[in-house]
């Protein structure tokens, strides 16, 4: 009996302590969280997102007046000068590029010739005036995937060097053999995207096979959104890192095409599409020279800037981890102003993303409110050019203001869930590091649900300025919005974000709405400032785990860096 009282005496005890402990983590995390509300985040959402700076494309009016706020709000804040250098900006050297381009496709007698931008887009990413590809051979190659782990390649040995390269959008959908209604889970993750399946890597991989241009047959299922997504993003200036070699490494056409008029290309040289598509979805699959050739010219206005990542820093607490740094990230830029449209011409992007800017704002107010701060810095940065291809993110990992194997996370805010507070919420990084078991720990702690992301397909992650970080190492968070809203019926989550992605994403009527409810973003903006708040206090190093292909990247980093350490004469 005595023995056992005292045992009881211990649990007692021990409960009592970590009670006492959570409860004054509670108290001493209460200003911060009670910092973040829908008030705060509206109010940086109307400014950001008003007529007046007109959709924030980067090189722009909009440029300035965007990261003017964004560093007087970090000042005000009292946040230091994220860049070493004492100012609150990173310069980005940009090319804004606006393309004129004429296609056509000679077959045998006939011709078509395209029209822009009902039926194609082309751009280049390199800095030259004119892009001109003459009678070029043109080759189908599937979806010119060359993916060794999968036993995967698409061009064999055909050689496509000065060639025209179609291609289809997304992975090779690969059936099951088992159940052929369903995709093979053992290649390219099923249903899931890989990197393959994004247009970024399809024009990489053209590069690589010194291809002259590369055409995607746009799909609206694969692709994930439709036509007109592709024609307002590519349709309009464009934008590219204006490098050292002016990026005469890259492909020197890119371009998409409607699949009404690969239809027609494709009937008109013999072939048939869908036959062709069947026949891509095989290791066997061999390219196929088309009987016809294409003419592609591109004019280009080229005007060189520097566009700017914004970035705040908060020093940390303990004088040996202050050198350590979380870094919480949203892009600043938007689509800007096509005076071309009839109506509305302003792409004010209130989702996409003022309000992940203002969530980032609300992070360091909330940072702030803590007494004492964190042990580890934290950096708040709004990126430039995300939505030309992750550019300013890009820029930052290539050229970092602190050393990345020192960087401890990157956590991404990319559009806010505006439909009320969620019983669950998605999980885009998909478990890829310790960082997601702690977001589905803080999740529950709030009585939520993290799922995984449960739009695989379309490969959310390598869209947002995260996958730049995981590229180089970083691991990274990003949430996606919860779809089970709370006083709702259940179809109404998914209903409100599937029409927001059809009507409003990438339109000019991503705008203020005052039927939102923005208590679920700051939820979700809660749920990252305790992460962050975790790793920046915490006593150990986020892991990527086994199996992610980031996961060598940065343990040869870490090692790298421990070999230079070594080398590095000390100076002190
Ligand atoms: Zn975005």
């Amino acid at each position: 009996m005595v023995k056992m009282r005292w045992w009881f005496a211990i649990i007692v005890c021990f409960a009592a302590t970590q009670l006492f402990a959570d409860d004054e983590l509670a108290l001493h995390l209460q200003p911060a969280l009670e910092a973040i509300t829908p008030d705060g985040l509206l109010a940086h959402i109307k400014v950001l997102a008003s007529d007046e700076f007109e959709g924030r494309a980067p090189g722009t009016k909009g440029e300035e007046l965007s990261v003017k706020y964004i560093s007087d709000q970090f000042k005000k804040i009292g946040l230091k000068p994220g860049n070493p250098d004492g100012t609150y900006t990173q310069e980005v050297p940009l090319a804004g590029i606006k393309s004129e381009p004429r296609m056509s496709f000679i077959t045998g007698d006939k011709m078509i010739d395209l029209k822009y931008p009902d039926d194609f887009v082309a751009s280049s990413a390199r800095l030259q005036p004119e892009i001109k590809i003459d009678k070029s051979d043109v080759v189908f190659v599937g979806y010119g995937v060359v993916a060794p782990e999968y036993g995967w390649d698409d061009y064999k040995d055909v050689d496509v060097h000065g060639k025209t390269i179609l291609m289809l959008i997304g992975d090779p959908a690969v059936p099951d053999p088992k159940d052929p209604s369903k995709l093979d889970d053992k290649m390219f993750k099923g249903k899931a995207m890989t990197y393959y399946g994004r247009w970024t890597y399809k024009y990489e991989i053209a590069a690589q096979k010194g291809a002259a241009a590369a055409i995607i047959i746009h799909e609206t299922e694969p692709a994930a959104y439709p036509w007109q997504v592709v024609r307002s993003s590519w349709g309009k200036e464009n934008f590219e890192l204006d490098n050292p070699n002016k990026n005469m490494d890259a492909v020197s056409a890119r371009s998409w095409i409607t699949v009404d008029i690969a239809k027609k290309l494709l009937t008109d040289s013999g072939q048939d599409f869908d036959a062709l598509r069947k026949s891509a979805i095989t290791k066997a699959f061999r390219p196929v020279a088309l009987n016809a050739k294409a003419n592609i010219d591109i004019k280009q206005q080229i005007r060189s800037f520097k566009s700017h990542n914004v970035i705040g820093k908060l020093d940390g607490d303990d004088p040996k981890l202050r050198d350590e740094y979380v870094i919480y990230t949203a892009h600043w830029d938007h689509l800007g102003r096509h005076p071309e449209l009839q109506g509305d011409q302003i792409f004010n992007g209130a989702i996409d993303n003022a309000s992940g800017v203002a969530s980032v704002i609300q992070l360091a107010t909330a940072f702030t409110k803590l007494n004492p701060p964190p042990k580890r810095s934290v950096l708040f940065m709004d990126t430039t050019a995300e939505e030309a291809g992750l550019l300013g993110a890009k820029y930052y990992v290539e050229h970092p203001l602190y050393p990345l194997e020192k960087t401890l996370a990157e956590i991404n805010i990319d559009g806010v869930n505006p439909w009320g507070k969620t019983q669950d919420l998605e999980d885009l990084t998909d478990r890829n590091s310790s960082l997601d078991d702690l977001l589905g720990e803080a999740a529950a702690r709030q009585g939520r649900v993290m799922k995984p992301s449960t739009e695989p397909e379309k490969g959310g992650f390598y869209r947002v300025d995260s996958f730049e970080f995981a590229k180089a190492g970083v691991p990274v968070l990003h949430l996606a919005r919860g779809i089970d809203v709370i006083g709702k019926p259940p179809e109404y989550g998914k209903q409100k974000r599937d029409e927001f992605v059809a009507k409003h994403y990438h339109q000019p009527s991503d705008e203020v709405d005052p039927g939102w409810d923005l208590s679920g973003a700051v939820q979700d903006v809660q749920l990252l400032f305790e992460v962050g708040y975790q790793v920046a206090n915490g006593d150990k190093f986020p892991e990527w785990k086994a199996g992610s292909e980031f996961k060598a990247k940065r343990e040869n980093k870490s090692q790298k860096n421990l070999a230079n350490d070594r080398l590095r004469p000390h100076r002190n």
